[in-house]
């Protein structure tokens, strides 16, 4: 039984994993819902919308 190899594998799971947490924190409520198909269903945002913008509390301009 190789056991360093079964240690790679669970750390590299582990990284991938983290890896893809870190990037969806970095996109936006508004941004993730237009991903999975939807509006942002956000109090803020559904507001914004309605006036025809996007809600820069939560798509802040870079
Ligand atoms: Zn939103
Ligand atoms: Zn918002």
């Amino acid at each position: 039984m190789n056991i360093t190899k079964l240690i790679l594998a669970g750390v590299f799971a582990l990284v991938a994993s983290t890896a893809t947490y870190a990037e969806e924190a970095k996109q936006t409520c508004c941004e993730k819902a237009k991903a999975a198909g939807k509006a942002c269903e956000h109090p803020c945002c559904v507001k914004a919308v309605a006036d025809g913008k996007v809600c820069e509390k939560c798509n802040p301009k870079k």
